[in-house]
């Protein structure tokens, strides 16, 4: 494998640390040209220190004034803004951007990447959930290779059928070539569906009467994972579910009703495709993102990420359940958001996000993301999604109503 040239935007999140993690194994393998952050700017540089890439960026002017203080006498360029960020997502010398910045503010660079027909490696699962359609129009169209960061995805990628899979599976589809409806599908022959696997969170077996007290400290506490705040809330909530849902529909070009959300408490099994003879296929291993960033990185070659050895007969038992979408109202309402088409998705994951925040910030009670969510999508739904432009002005309506709900919630 020739050495590869990285941009890793969300450097300082926990997919970024983990992608330098698995670089930091392989120095001969990959070079880090690019780096950025928002607000953990002395980690930042330190992380610029060890890795030396030609440019770091960070969106405000003041901040990048910090870094460029703790990286003087270094050969690192502070870059700032939007157009920073989508400037070295598109950089000539770099073949492979890691896309992990978390939310709706990582789609220009995402799509940026995709234009510039870069090797995308997707964590920020947003920008599928926002703009799927023009997102996978982009990587068609540049030639771009699309290779999922997201578990249950990665997993899914992986057992998909090999010829059809893979790169050229993303780059040959025609997903906008005919007039079809959203729910048309184009799963490759042979496949009947797709079992994603969910662990069901930290609420999995609490009594749901006491639901409505559940604190961000309980909420952020993943029993399985590692993540950045809003994604463990997510996985509490499982709007984390429901937006992978959307994210395969896209990647995978799956109807709804063709991906099933399965839980599987111990997160072993990252997820299942199932084929018309019967066949299921899991990728298994242990709960570490190293294991699909360091497949994403090398594909098609396979390099060790630092992950302990999957001890089978320690884990014991396996088991799976059905989703329980009363429990769980969140993912019942992604499943609903795609079913409608259109905006509605980008609506949904720009209220998720203001209502999440609220949450952790103790502005809404834990039951307020859902009523949120479906009070919003209820207003907003019919939006047109003729463009980019249009999901934009979506997700920005949906981000007002949603401060709306909020700050009326406050005053009560
Ligand atoms: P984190 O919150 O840990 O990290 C987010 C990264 O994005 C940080 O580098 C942060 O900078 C940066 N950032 C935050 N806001 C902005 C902004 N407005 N503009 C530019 N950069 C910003 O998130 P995760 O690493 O957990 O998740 C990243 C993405 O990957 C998300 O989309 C998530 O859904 C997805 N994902 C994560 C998984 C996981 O296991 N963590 C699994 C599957 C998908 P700073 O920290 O310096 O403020
Ligand atoms: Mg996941």
């Amino acid at each position: 494998m020739s050495r590869r040239n990285l941009t890793i935007l969300g450097a300082t999140g926990t997919i970024g640390v983990n992608t330098l993690d698995v670089v930091a194994r392989h120095p001969d393998k990959f070079r880090v040209v690019a780096l950025s952050g928002q607000n953990q700017i002395e980690k930042l540089a330190i992380q610029c220190r060890q890795f030396q890439p030609r440019y770091a960026v960070v969106l405000e002017a003041d901040k990048a004034a910090t870094l460029q203080t703790l990286l003087r006498g270094t050969s690192t360029e502070v870059l700032v803004g939007m157009e920073a960020l989508e400037f070295v997502s598109a950089l000539p010398e770099v073949d492979s951007v890691m896309a992990a910045i978390v939310g709706a503010a990582g789609l220009r660079p995402a799509l940026a990447a995709a234009r510039a027909g870069k090797q995308v490696l997707l964590a920020n699962k947003e920008t599928l959930v926002m703009a799927g359609r023009f997102f996978m129009e982009a990587v068609r169209e540049h030639g771009a290779t699309l290779l999922p960061i997201d578990s249950e995805h990665n997993a899914i990628f992986q057992c998909m059928p090999r010829e059809g899979s893979g790169e050229s599976r993303v780059e040959s589809r025609k997903v906008l070539d005919s007039p079809r409806s959203t729910l048309d599908s184009r799963l490759p022959i042979g496949v009947r569906r797709i079992l994603l696997t969910a662990s069901g969170g930290p609420f999995r077996t609490r009594p749901v009467e006491t639901l409505k007290d559940v604190t961000p400290e309980e909420a952020v506490a993943h029993p399985n994972w590692v993540m950045g705040k809003k994604i463990s809330v997510d996985s509490a909530s499982m709007m984390n579910k429901g937006l992978e849902v959307i994210e395969a529909r896209w990647l995978f070009d799956a109807r709804p009703e063709q991906i099933e959300v399965v839980i599987h408490p111990q997160s072993i099994v990252h997820s299942m495709v199932e084929y018309l003879d019967g066949s299921v296929l899991a990728q298994l291993s242990n709960p570490d993102m190293r294991t699909p960033i360091a497949h994403s990185l090398a594909y098609p070659e396979r390099v060790e990420a630092g992950v302990n050895w999957l001890d089978l007969a320690k884990i014991g038992q396996l088991t799976f359940e059905a989703p329980d979408f009363a429990r769980f109202p969140c993912l019942k309402l992604a499943y609903q958001a795609l079913a409608a088409g259109g905006a509605a998705t980008a609506i949904l994951n720009a209220a998720n996000e203001v209502a999440v925040a609220a949450f952790l910030d103790r502005r809404i009670p834990y039951l307020g993301i859902a009523a949120s969510l479906e009070s919003v999508l209820g207003r907003l739904a019919g939006l047109p999604a003729n463009s980019l432009e249009d999901l934009m002005a979506a997700d920005a309506a949906a981000r007002r109503e949603a401060e709306l709900l909020v700050a009326h919630a406050a005053q009560k």
